[in-house]
């Protein structure tokens, strides 16, 4: 029994460890050249820079577990961070305790850990899929899901697949897919429609070096106003092993939507701006790096659908989209596409 999960981000990380676990054999595939997905961090001379999540935290007894196994092996490491908040014009610490973790040394390093021994297949962007049936096998082509990439390789037979894409991914592969008469059209013609509003909101995120320290006690500051939501000192992250000051800055999805096809140098000389504004300091910047996420993170505006294990055809889905965002409910619902799967095949 083989099952294909797309997606090696933190949900088919899950779905693929829990199968493994359980006896299945399972192949993993994504379009990018590592795994992590959402979860990335970019290798620079002195060490990773976490670009996309920057921490988690973790609330059910499930993730804590994981968590709990993590720190053991030294996959994660907490973050014991300073936070503050800047609002009506003013920086105040923060008078919140969450225990926050990172992966050790690079946000992506539990996913890695998570697909240890696992088939994966990288730069592999599955462009559509092909479901057989049991009732229309033939001598040549066995029942069960095919998958195809971008040069039109073929994968499979799988007996059951997960897909973990976020929203606007997953439509088009969905909608490329499923054509009339095909079987499973009308459900997953639903899911299409229902998937339309939930479109991930965008995130410019630019790192900022500094030629010398700012003088001040905070490791992160959520930002409530102005263009940019989060501040981070990523040189206070342990195992972060860059010695200069080194701030991660995130845009509030509202301030990316207007500055989606800025030029990377005006975020640069906005984000300095803003935090000079926030410190009420100037400083010199001797480099920056800055990553457009396109699909970032949930609209809170959009409530979330959790689309149903399809058992006429073996298809079950997971992402972070469908419990409210955040790495902890990436893991559980690729945990529970993974327990779908298992109680059906
Ligand atoms: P993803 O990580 O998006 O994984 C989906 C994977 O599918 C990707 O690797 C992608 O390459 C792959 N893929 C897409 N299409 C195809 C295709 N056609 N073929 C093959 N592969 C494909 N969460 C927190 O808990 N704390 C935070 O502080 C935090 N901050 C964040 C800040 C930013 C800027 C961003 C972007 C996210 C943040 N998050 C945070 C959210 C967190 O990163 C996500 O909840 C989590 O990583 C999502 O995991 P996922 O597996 O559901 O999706």
């Amino acid at each position: 029994m083989t099952v294909a999960v797309v997606g090696a981000g933190m949900a088919g990380a899950a779905a693929a460890s829990t199968l493994r676990a359980m006896g299945f054999s399972v192949e993993v595939f994504d379009k990018s050249r590592a795994v992590g997905g959402r979860m990335s961090s970019k290798r620079q001379e002195h060490g990773y820079l976490d670009l996309g999540a920057q921490y988690f935290t973790a609330r059910t007894p499930l993730f804590k577990q994981q968590v709990e196994q993590w720190l053991a092996t030294e996959v994660v490491t907490c973050w014991p961070a300073d936070c503050y908040k800047y609002e009506l014009g003013r920086l105040t610490a923060s008078a919140d305790t969450t225990s926050r973790f990172i992966g050790n040394p690079s946000m992506h390093t539990p996913v890695k850990a998570l697909l240890a021994g696992q088939s994966v297949h990288l730069n592999c962007r599955i462009s559509r899929l092909r479901f057989v049936s049991s009732g229309l096998q033939t001598q040549t082509e066995a029942a069960g899901w095919y998958l195809f990439d971008q040069h039109n390789n073929s994968f499979g037979p799988y007996q059951a697949l997960i897909l973990t894409l976020p929203p606007v991914q997953l439509q088009t592969l969905l909608a490329t897919t499923f054509m009339p008469a095909e079987p499973g059209y009308s459900d997953i013609h639903q899911l299409i429609t229902q998937l339309q509003p939930q479109v991930l909101l965008p995130c410019w995120a630019v790192s900022l070096q500094l030629a010398a320290p700012i003088a001040t006690a905070a490791d992160a500051i959520f930002v409530k106003e102005g263009n940019l939501s989060w501040l981070a000192r990523q040189n206070s992250k342990p195992g972060r092993v860059n010695k200069a000051d080194n701030w991660l800055v995130h845009f509030s999805a509202q301030s990316t939507a207007v500055h989606l096809r800025a030029e990377p140098q005006e975020l640069v000389a906005l984000a300095k701006a803003e935090m000079e504004l926030i410190f009420q300091q100037t400083f010199t910047v001797s480099n920056a790096t800055t990553h457009r996420w396109l699909y970032a993170q949930i609209n809170p505006a959009v409530s979330q659908i959790k689309p149903d294990y399809h058992a006429g055809l073996k298809l079950a889905f997971a992402g972070d989209w469908m419990l409210g965002g955040r790495v902890e409910n990436a893991y559980l619902s690729g945990v529970a596409a993974a327990r779908e799967v298992s109680a059906d095949v």
